[in-house]
């Protein structure tokens, strides 16, 4: 951190400043110029608030060098994370493929999608049990018997579950029918919901909030690998803009930016991203060349019955065709799909 001081400041005011440094067991380094000084503090890697500095007399302006987070910094932790799933790799050169409905809305709508996304080449299946939805008056989930009927496609198709958990309190009991969290793009902020999930050790997949600059949603990440849970999977889901000809503009900007700050691997939700089903396909192959580790996609064996997100959900054969034009841009980038899960029924016990 740099303490930049004010023309007029005295002799007193830096002493101030460098006992106060010391007092913090850091060291001050005077850069004395010919109109101000310059105090450049140097830590022991411990974050350093630059509003202890900021009020002080005589100083200007403090200028953080370091960035705020640490532990999701590539700059502290230049190799990638990769998280391994069921003999499967996120954030290595895989390209890892997520798909199921919004939510889980019965027993036999979410057993026939499980089917039809592993015969489509998914990698893991996802479905809400509790939906955190805008309105009240929306389907909320399924609830713990949604959790159950993931379990079970789990057992059916041997694919890994993601499914979300919207409060502190359902974590504990999430973690034990999920392989993944998720933390949707309403509750990036939640921290409470976000040291829950960094005190479990069930990977977690952190949506992008829908206002949240990049700093912002790396600092979520931060909450949950600063509580020990260093499986952290970022997803970018689209961001408010002015723009409504679609539900939400793709930042697939924040991509190439994310792979650049961050160790973590990053996804990109190409449904939740554009709103509309004719779009997701484009953005998902942008997505991945853009960089990105790989897809959470919605699919619905009947859209327009969906209880909710059907706009955006892809029926099974287009998701096939997207997952087939996936793999040629994959293969253009150097990289290749995850391989397949086995087709054995794995009669797993819930942990
Ligand atoms: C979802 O994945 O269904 C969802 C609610 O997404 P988001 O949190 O990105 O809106
Ligand atoms: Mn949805």
């Amino acid at each position: 951190m740099m303490i930049i001081m004010r023309t007029d400041a005295t002799q007193e005011d830096i002493d101030n400043i460098v006992s106060r440094v010391k007092s913090k067991q850091l060291q001050a380094h005077l850069i004395n110029g010919e109109e101000r000084t310059v105090i450049g503090v140097v830590g022991d890697g411990r974050p350093v608030e630059p509003d202890q500095f900021v009020r002080m007399p005589g100083v200007d302006q403090v200028t953080p060098i370091s960035r705020p987070y640490k532990l999701a910094s590539r700059e502290f932790h230049p190799e990638n994370t990769v998280i391994q799933l069921k003999g499967l790799e996120i954030g290595s050169n895989q390209i890892f493929i997520i798909g199921g409905p919004c939510a889980v809305e019965s027993r036999a709508q979410l057993l026939d999608t499980a089917v039809k996304i592993k015969e489509s080449g998914a990698h893991a299946l996802r479905g809400g049990a509790f939906k955190p939805r805008t309105s009240p008056y929306s389907f909320q989930g399924m609830g713990k018997e949604g959790l159950e009927i993931l379990a079970e496609a789990r057992e059916m198709t041997g694919l890994p579950i993601v499914t979300e958990a919207t409060s502190p309190d359902l974590v504990p009991m999430i973690a034990k029918y999920t392989d993944v969290i998720q933390i949707g793009a309403r509750n990036m902020q939640n921290y409470a919901l976000l040291q829950a999930v960094g005190k479990s050790n069930c990977p977690a997949l952190l949506k992008r909030g829908m206002s949240a600059t990049i700093n912002d949603f790396l600092m979520a990440a931060e909450y949950i690998l600063s509580k020990g849970n260093p499986n952290v999977i970022l997803c970018e889901r689209g961001i408010r803009t002015f723009e409504t000809a679609t539900r939400n503009t793709t930042d697939i900007n924040a991509i190439p930016v994310l792979k650049s700050l961050t160790h973590l691997p990053v996804l990109l939700d190409p449904s939740h991203s554009t709103g509309h089903w004719e779009y997701v396909t484009s953005l998902a192959r942008a997505g991945i060349a853009a960089g990105a580790d790989g897809l959470i996609i919605e699919v619905h064996p009947n859209p327009i019955e969906a209880l909710s997100d059907g706009a955006q959900s892809l029926k099974p054969k287009r998701f096939t065709e997207l997952i087939e034009q996936v793999n040629a841009i994959s293969q253009a980038m150097g990289r290749e799909l995850a391989p397949l899960t086995s087709k054995t029924i794995s009669p797993e016990v819930i942990q």
